[in-house]
């Protein structure tokens, strides 16, 4: 097959172990900066160009898609999905995981637990919303946030309603969260391939940090799921219509929940620390599962 892998650098450990596997199983793996991509949009012929080249006769395509770059990246999968080329993931699942408060909602639509979520739109309705949470302790997060950056715990009720109207000053969209303190800084990372989990790991935040992520200083380790926590990453990653999803779970008394499903989990953490081929199991799948025309939207929406 030729797998075209959407990212921005080829050095990149998840770039180079998706490269790896691919050209291991025998196949053709090519890096394609997407924002590099330019594309001609018509209905006949739909096309994309890189570098004074057409990119042709792909069998399916990886998008690696940061962030900052959603609405770019997701324009250029998307016309490889108008060319009838698989995504591994589909641009209509990607866009609608980079919204945290659309994917709180489709996933509390499919009643799967997450910590209580509130949500504003003007400053004078901050302290009703506040008193339809739990806490003090609250955790504030920004919408558009990644990598911890945007998440901060409110020790008291008027540190939540200063900070928040603070943010709303700014224009910046802000929610409102149960602080799931038992879960003592920690969280499991459940990496789904398909419809199962492929790995997991523990993520514990460095001392007196609340927040997990590997970017904040967090560490870690091999863990082992249980079977609720099984299921309810991969119903998360399935409601969210992603095929590889990085699903974030808080261990809370009342149960596993849900606190974010990532279309484009990093591969170094969860490698290091399960020393499970995970690029491997994402190329098995595409094997299996890429075939010409094959996705769900094919663009749509
Ligand atoms: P980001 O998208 O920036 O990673 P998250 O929502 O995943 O934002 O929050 C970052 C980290 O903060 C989580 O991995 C978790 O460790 C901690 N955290 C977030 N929300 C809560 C919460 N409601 N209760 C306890 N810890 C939380
Ligand atoms: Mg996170």
């Amino acid at each position: 097959m030729k797998i075209g892998i959407l990212s921005r650098n080829a050095k990149l450990y998840s770039t180079r172990r998706l490269v790896e596997a691919a050209e291991a199983a025998g196949h053709e793996a090519h890096v394609i900066d997407h924002l590099r991509c330019y594309m001609n949009i018509n209905s006949r012929t739909p096309s994309i160009h890189f570098r004074g080249e057409a990119l042709e006769g792909f069998d399916a395509v990886i998008p690696r898609i940061g962030a900052s770059v959603t609405f770019y990246g997701t324009a250029v999968l998307r016309q490889f999905e108008m060319m009838g080329v698989y995504p591994l993931n589909e641009s209509v699942a990607i866009s609608r995981s980079r919204d945290k408060l659309r994917s709180m909602q489709l996933l509390a639509r499919k009643g799967i637990d997450l910590p209580i979520t509130g949500f504003a739109n003007k400053p004078g309705d901050i302290p009703d919303m506040l008193d339809m949470n739990a806490g003090p302790p609250m955790v504030l997060k920004l919408l558009e946030g990644t990598q911890g950056i945007g998440v901060v715990l409110a020790e008291t009720r008027k540190a939540a309603e200063s900070v928040m109207q603070a943010f709303m000053g700014l224009k910046a969209n802000i929610m409102v969260q149960e602080f799931i303190k038992e879960s003592g800084g920690a969280d499991i990372r459940c990496f789904v391939i398909g419809d199962r989990v492929w790995a997991a790991m523990k993520r514990q935040g460095a001392e007196g940090e609340f927040r997990s992520n590997l970017h904040r200083g967090g560490s870690a380790s091999l863990v082992r799921i249980t079977p609720d926590e099984r299921a309810i990453a991969v119903k998360a990653a399935k409601t969210m219509g992603l095929n590889v999803a990085g699903v974030d779970i808080l261990r809370s008394d009342r149960g596993p929940l849900v606190l974010e499903v990532n279309s484009s989990p990093g591969l170094e953490g969860i490698e290091k620390a399960t020393k499970k081929d995970v690029a491997g199991g994402i190329i098995t799948f595409i094997e299996k599962n890429a075939r010409n025309n094959r996705t769900k939207t094919r663009g749509k929406g």
